[in-house]
């Protein structure tokens, strides 16, 4: 079987799993997964917290305001179409109240995204928000100090940018950081 298409299979699968998964309560409250979605050979994937309302409605990744402030870094920077990006976020069910995922869900949900990213096998991953970041990279300093550059150092690069929910709230002065972030993440994995 052709590679891509053993993937793209592989994926199906892992969202099948998700689908079926009951190891923490956010599956209770859940009107839909969100496994993520997106080109299963994707060079780079982009990592958020987890689901909002519009996402747990539509069991889509990034579909509300901030997936709008998302699409515009991405249609204005041009490296790379959003069909072209593999979107998913930290935990796959909504937290109530869009809290942040307790340290347990994070926990019990990294399996999953580790099966995603070991799948498609990305150059670069941009973490949005400060779960994201702090999760992959394994550092725990603030968003501020991990922002801007390779937190890894291997393939695949982390590199860590703000929630576009921070953005919408903080204004062109974040939404900026982001664009820089974003370009960064695309230079990487487009290997400019
Ligand atoms: S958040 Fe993750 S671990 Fe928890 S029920 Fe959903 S898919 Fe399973």
């Amino acid at each position: 079987m052709p590679d891509d298409l053993s993937k793209a299979h592989r994926i199906e699968q892992i969202a099948s799993t998700i689908a079926a998964c009951r190891s923490c309560q956010l599956c209770e409250s859940r009107k839909n997964p969100v496994p993520g979605d997106g080109d299963c050979n994707a060079k780079l994937v982009i990592v958020g917290e987890g689901p909002g309302a519009w996402e747990d409605e539509q069991g889509k990744p990034f579909v509300g305001r901030s997936g709008k402030l998302l699409d515009q870094i991405i249609e204005k920077h041009g490296e790379l179409k959003r069909s072209e990006i593999f979107i998913t976020n930290v935990v796959k069910c909504r937290p109530p109240g869009n809290r942040t995922p307790l340290p347990d869900e994070i926990k019990m949900c990294k399996d999953h995204l580790v099966a995603q990213l070991n799948t498609i096998r990305p150059r670069a991953i941009l973490c949005m928000g400060s779960t994201a970041a702090q999760t992959l990279s394994g550092q725990t300093a603030s968003l501020t100090r991990l922002r801007g550059r390779n937190l890894s150092g291997l393939n695949p690069a982390i590199i860590a940018t703000f929630h576009p929910s921070y953005g919408l709230r903080m204004g062109e002065s974040v939404v900026k950081l982001m664009e820089s972030d974003f370009v960064l993440a695309c230079s990487i994995a487009l290997g400019a």
